[in-house]
């Protein structure tokens, strides 16, 4: 099915924090790091230009570190740092199955990464790396899902592929919730108007905006990113209404 994955030229996966810690109560799994950098592989050997956004949660997310009573934009720089670690965690675990991988920071690390240069990423692009935006947005009070929006609509990816733990956007919590209703297809004002908690606001907004599908698919199905780019497999589409 070479012709039916040729339909996206560049992409952009969102793997939050927590699809890392695979069984663990927190950091980093290496079988799952694994997995995702072998899911990763598989795509980028169809000639999919593929860009990364990496979440922190599983090391520390801004809003927990605020309920202790720390300044928030303090605790969130420090969510944004623990996604750089993901960030190389991903990047040792693509380089060690020959994916030519590049990081680019939004807070410069000079030492460690590339700084994020919007041109420069998408020449990575170009050239077959895979780029992994780590740091977010760079900004206190966003999320990593806004940073997916954004930086795909910057570097001309023609979708985001949220990985979850689910396969699509429920209406209620599948694990918990048996009645719970899947949705093949939403259009971004549906996801604002009944509040589905699949991204923030800000992040569908963005999408929105730049008119950037949103493929929403479960992380733990092996194979499922070669399929969902292919079009195949389970997952919901956000897009515009039809
Ligand atoms: N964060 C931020 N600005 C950004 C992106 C992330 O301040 O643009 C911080 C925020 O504190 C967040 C943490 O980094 O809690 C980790 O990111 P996120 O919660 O999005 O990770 P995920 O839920 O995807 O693991």
């Amino acid at each position: 099915m070479a012709a039916e994955t040729a339909r996206y030229r560049r992409v952009l996966l969102k793997v939050s924090g927590e699809a890392l810690m695979g069984g663990r109560d927190y950091g980093i799994d290496p079988g799952m790091i694994d997995r995702v950098a072998a899911e990763v592989a598989a795509v980028h050997q169809t000639g999919v230009q593929l860009a990364l956004v990496i979440g922190g949660g599983n090391i520390f997310r801004g809003l927990s570190g605020a309920a202790t009573g720390m300044e928030r934009s303090t605790a969130d720089y420090m969510g944004m740092l623990a996604t750089v670690m993901n960030a190389l965690a991903l990047q040792n675990a693509l380089e060690k199955v020959g994916v030519p991988t590049r990081v680019q920071s939004a807070i410069v690390m000079a030492s460690i990464c590339e700084p994020y240069i919007r041109r420069r990423a998408m020449r990575h692009m170009e050239k077959g790396r895979v780029v992994i935006f780590a740091a977010g947005t760079g900004n206190p009070m966003f999320t990593t899902d806004t940073a997916a929006a954004l930086r795909a609509a910057e570097t001309d990816c023609q979708a985001v592929f949220k990985a979850t733990q689910v396969d699509g956007v429920y209406d209620a919590d599948p694990r918990r919730v048996s009645t719970a209703k899947r949705f093949d297809r939403l259009s971004y004002m549906d996801v604002l108007a009944r509040d589905l908690r699949v991204m923030d606001h800000t992040a569908i907004s963005v999408a929105r905006e730049s008119g950037i599908p949103i493929v929403v698919f479960s992380i733990h199905t092996p194979g499922a990113l070669s399929e969902v780019v292919a079009g195949r497999g389970s997952f919901t589409l956000i897009s515009e209404e039809d």
